[in-house]
């Protein structure tokens, strides 16, 4: 069996306890490879290495440092498909699916922020006849990273980039469910000739790796993507250490649908907002809410174009398969949970709501759920206000703008939100009062690298993407000189 090791100081080194878990493919349910169990030890070389190569990088020319992100940008593409399989593998999403979204996103993360720091301009603020004042922009030291399962080297790199690309030094942990790809990604900075302790990877369990890479004193920034329960572990740690934080956490997404959207497109797109990634995106809309004139004809539809999604082994090639395995027996176990609980709320399974019959002899053990779809539920009940974070959505009917607004708000999320409608000064009215972090109107998941990204309430602290991340990944300071 393959056995991953930690990447630390420029070498891949083994954990220092010696110990390993066991990583599973979700399509079969069999262990393929094995992943250090590391602990503080392996974090506390890991945090040393990073500090040890700060000054040398911090002080490298940004074209350098933008340079040696190139690199890696094209080194990713020119592995694409050996990623897009690795990541399928790991898990449980169509290869095809990797290799169009997931893999090209990790090498346009490198680009983007390596030709940002080229850009880079900052403020001068004259105080009258008095003084000139210019704002110092600084990295910060040490970044500790911590990324999710879903969309495993997509949201590694996107800490990754932007953290190494203003000058910090970087000690990131990928979930221990899918550590494929961060571990090739190592392979890859190594080859690019990445100076060593840049970047160190650390694997393992976020109670024995990412809580003391949280808590160490020489990790003063830390950005963070996960469930909101661990974001507020992270938070409770960080506070009184004063560290800057960034946490983009769980979402309950809703989807707005009035009587006078585009109807063929609205349902097209709401059933790729419910199921893409076997509905295990941050984004994907969960809970659709639709104008009662056309609930009944959206239900019908909606039902007609689930029931065509096919499920099938991650691994075949053909665009056809566009449901996976969820990520692990426990995600497939939380997403059957929340499906009994829907029946016993009252709801109605209109499509779905079962364990598929095997799609192969290969995966008759894996982890698969067929996309479901359940009405008759309240807006405020368990279903519709706790995330589920699976092929599951629930339809609801409103009867006007202001009553979706309220139902649209009823949760403690609040991280994307779409609204479907042709007149134009509503969605502007209603994008306005939704609250949440980024609002889509007539579209879903189209994402500019640029724009702010993150969630309010219990979906996020701070914001990911373009100037943001820059500004997160480095402090500021003004100089004031008298004239
Ligand atoms: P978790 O919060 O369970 O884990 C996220 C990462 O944190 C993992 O690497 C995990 O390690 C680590 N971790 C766990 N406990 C601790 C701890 N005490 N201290 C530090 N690190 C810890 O999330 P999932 O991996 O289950 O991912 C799914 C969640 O991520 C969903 O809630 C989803 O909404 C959210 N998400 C949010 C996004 C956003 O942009 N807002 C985007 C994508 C996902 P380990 O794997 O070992 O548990």
């Amino acid at each position: 069996m393959q056995r991953i090791l930690n990447y630390i100081g420029g070498a891949h080194v083994e954990p220092a306890g010696g110990a390993y878990l066991e990583t599973i493919e979700p399509a079969t349910g069999v262990a393929y490879c094995e992943v250090p169990d590391s602990d503080e030890r392996d974090v506390e070389l890991a945090v040393a290495a990073a500090k040890q190569a700060f000054p040398s990088w911090s002080s490298t020319p940004a074209f350098e440092r933008a340079a040696l992100l190139l690199e890696i940008a094209e080194m990713i593409e020119d592995n694409l498909d050996d990623l897009a399989r690795a990541e399928s593998i790991d898990n449980g999403k169509p290869v095809h699916i990797a290799r169009a979204v997931d893999i090209p996103r990790a090498a346009l993360n490198f680009r983007f922020f390596a030709t940002a720091i080229l850009h880079e301009s900052s403020e001068s603020h004259a105080s009258d006849d008095q003084a000139i004042n210019y704002t110092l922009r600084k990295p910060r030291g040490v970044a500790g990273l911590i990324s999710p399962w879903n969309l495993p080297l997509y949201l590694f790199t996107w800490k990754i980039a932007p953290a190494i690309a203003t000058g910090n030094t970087a000690v990131a942990k990928p979930s221990e469910v899918t550590p494929m790809t961060a571990h090739l990604l190592t392979e890859i900075c190594h080859a690019a000739g990445m100076p060593n302790g840049v970047l160190n990877v650390v694997h393992g369990l976020g109670a024995k790796v990412g809580a003391p890479l949280t808590a160490h004193r020489d990790v003063p920034t830390l950005s963070f993507t996960g469930g909101t329960a661990t974001g507020r572990e992270i938070a409770k740690t960080a506070a009184p250490m004063f560290k800057k934080v960034s946490l983009e956490m769980g979402g309950k997404n809703p989807t707005v649908v009035f009587a006078d959207c585009d109807f063929e497109t609205t349902v097209r797109e709401a059933v790729r907002a419910s199921f893409s990634n076997q509905g295990q995106i941050c984004l994907c809309g969960s809970r659709i809410f639709v104008e009662r004139p056309i609930y009944e004809k959206f239900v019908d539809a909606f039902v007609a174009q689930t029931s065509q999604l096919t499920i099938g082994d991650p691994l075949e090639q053909t665009e056809q398969v566009n449901q996976g395995a969820l990520v692990s027996k426990a995600q497939l176990e939380k997403v059957q949970s929340y499906v009994a609980l829907a029946r016993e709320e009252g709801g109605e399974i209109v499509c779905g709501g079962e364990v598929p019959e095997p799609v192969s002899e290969r995966c008759k053990g894996g982890y698969f759920f067929q996309p479901t779809v359940i009405t008759g539920l309240s807006y405020d009940c368990r279903v519709n206000t706790e995330e589920i974070f699976g092929p599951v959505v629930t339809i609801m009917p409103f009867d006007d703008e202001a009553q979706v607004i309220d139902y649209a708000n009823a949760t403690d999320y609040g991280l994307a939100a779409s609204i479907w409608t042709r007149d134009t000064s509503r969605a502007h009215r209603v994008a306005h009062r939704i609250q949440s972090g980024t609002v889509w109107v007539n579209c879903w998941m189209i994402r500019d690298l640029r724009v702010p990204f993150g969630g309010m309430k219990q979906s996020g602290l701070g914001r990911e993407g373009g100037e943001e991340a820059l500004r997160f990944f480095t402090e500021p300071k003004n100089v004031c000189v008298r004239l």
